[in-house]
């Protein structure tokens, strides 16, 4: 291996740097030369947190690298924008520092461009010294039981996808038309879905959830939601804040069976820290009697199912809609997180009118040159290196999986950057000067492609924040892509 400090940079230009001695190349020619030796063209693809991390990274600790970002929507940020639920608004604070990257002058980004689709990655490996794959985890787990492709049965992903204004989500139109609805899975995704479902509209209103969605959520006949999990309580993947805003819904009231809990309470004092405090307010909560008078004026409520696991949506009569679904009744056997859930042969009907899915994200194979494992739903990779292929790189949930939170992911894109940033060092990267999208932007006109830049997302961005302003939102979404297109005069 090449010593340390040994780059491919400064071995790519050696001949040429000898032959014209420091001394006698004019200063203007010496700067060329220089860049020739050090721009390393570095291409991520995909707008998340992963994405921008890592282009973070890169940036701020090699002085001449350029990235360019590609991402598939015209928009950039993921699931900042199309995940994290309107009601957070803190969480997508992190947009200010993606801007600030975006708007170095090392950095580009190229919306509207799907790689494995309009260009390879191939030739984006052709075209510049690294490729990052940040794209995600966009698909969903499907439930694999009959039943599942009912009207009335949606991913969870999709209905986030509906009122975060996901463009191909836009025309979803879920029923809520319907008294209960019932979530399968027990993360923070859930969670997210029937505080949406059940909160009250009026807090809605002044945040950036589509008026689609609003006015979708201000009809909604649901007033009960279940969140039903394979396992028992001490498994629920859902955090401690996430929770406590359930229990604090105004005009909610949870329901929650004692019994799950019993002799729990010794189990618990076992628990790390942070699964001791999210029990112990799970318990209290299940255990405290409510108020005699507050029953009768709490109009919408919502509970936990343990150890019951999906067996068969069940149809209306006409068989054209979800009536209900079947729960085959689990018992554990096992402890602690790796307790299994196992089928005790009896079943358990319960009516509802929606079923949302939220078993899972799962990453999807971006291009056949790309190594991918379908078992575990991620590039196979070491630290970020994908494996069997120099010069590939990933992060975040592509690399990872579909767990985390944005913080996770940021050390995680900034590991990949590391990683990538020492491979350069040391040499292991091609050698030369890459042309970067300099070769890559003909290909793209040639496909009829329209990039959009950072710039023409400002444009939109605007556009949004002054439609929102009449209404007191933060932003009003543009959820048409032609629009979109329009607005930016491609
Ligand atoms: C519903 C939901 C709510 C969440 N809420 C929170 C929260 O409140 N707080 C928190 O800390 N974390 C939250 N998270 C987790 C957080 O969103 C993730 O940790 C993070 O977004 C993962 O980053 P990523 O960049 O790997 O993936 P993503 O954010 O999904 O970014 C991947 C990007 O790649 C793009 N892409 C995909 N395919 C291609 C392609 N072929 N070509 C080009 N581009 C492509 C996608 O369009 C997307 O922009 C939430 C997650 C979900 C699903």
């Amino acid at each position: 291996m090449a010593p340390r400090g040994w780059g491919c940079w400064r071995w790519a230009a050696r001949p040429r740097a000898r032959l014209l001695s420091p001394a006698a190349t004019p200063l203007g020619f010496r700067q060329l030369l220089s860049t020739l030796e050090l721009v390393p063209h570095i291409c991520v693809v995909g707008s998340g947190p992963a994405g921008f991390y890592t282009a973070q990274h890169l940036l701020k600790h090699h002085p001449q690298a350029r990235v360019d970002i590609y991402e598939k929507q015209m928009v950039p940020f993921g699931l900042v924008r199309f995940g994290v639920a309107p009601d957070h608004p803190e969480v997508k604070n992190v947009i200010n520092t993606f801007t600030q990257t975006a708007h170095s002058s090392r950095c580009a980004f190229r919306g509207n461009v799907t790689v494995g689709r309009d260009v390879s990655v191939s030739e984006l490996r052709d075209a510049y010294h690294a490729v990052v794959l940040s794209y995600g985890a966009e698909d969903h787990r499907t439930l694999g039981i009959p039943g599942e492709e009912l009207p009335g049965v949606l991913s969870a992903r999709a209905f986030v996808g509906w009122y975060n204004g996901l463009p191909e989500n836009h025309k979803l139109a879920p029923n809520l038309n319907c008294d209960t609805a019932l979530i399968l899975g027990q993360g923070n995704v859930a969670l997210d879905v029937a505080r949406i479902l059940l909160t009250p509209v009026q807090l809605l209103e002044k945040t950036d959830i589509t008026a689609e969605a609003l006015r979708a959520l201000r009809q909604s006949q649901v007033k009960r939601v279940w969140i039903v999990g394979r396992r028992g309580p001490l498994q629920v993947a859902f955090t401690i804040k996430e929770l406590r805003e359930m229990i604090q819904l105004p005009r909610s009231q949870p329901l929650l069976d004692p019994a799950d809990f019993e002799g729990l309470e010794d189990l618990i004092k076992e628990a790390p820290r942070p699964r001791k405090r999210l029990m112990e307010l799970l318990v209290q909560t299940a255990l405290k009697p409510p108020k005699a008078d507050e029953k009768a004026e709490v109009p919408r409520a919502w509970g936990l199912r343990f150890l019951r696991s999906p067996q068969e949506v069940l149809p209306s009569p006409d068989g054209g809609q979800v009536a209900g679904i079947r729960l085959a009744v689990m018992r554990l056997e096992g402890s602690g997180e790796n307790a299994q859930a196992v089928p005790t042969g009896v079943v358990e009907d319960v009516p509802c009118g929606l079923v949302l899915s939220s078993v899972g994200y799962k990453s999807l194979p971006i291009d056949p040159t790309v190594p991918f494992d379908p078992k575990l739903g991620i590039i196979p990779n070491r630290n970020g290196r994908v494996l069997g292929v120099p010069g590939l790189y990933c992060s975040g949930w592509v690399k990872r999986g579909p767990s985390g939170v944005i913080a996770t992911t940021m050390n995680d894109g900034f590991l990949t950057g590391q990683v990538l940033l020492q491979d350069l060092e040391e040499g292991v990267l091609p050698v030369g000067p890459k042309p970067g999208y300099s070769s890559i932007e003909p290909l793209l006109k040639n496909r009829g492609v329209q990039p959009v830049s950072f710039e023409d997302w400002e444009k939109l961005d605007a556009e949004e924040v002054a439609q929102g302003q009449a209404a007191g939102k933060p932003r009003e979404k543009l959820v048409d892509p032609q629009q979109m297109l329009q607005l930016i005069g491609h």
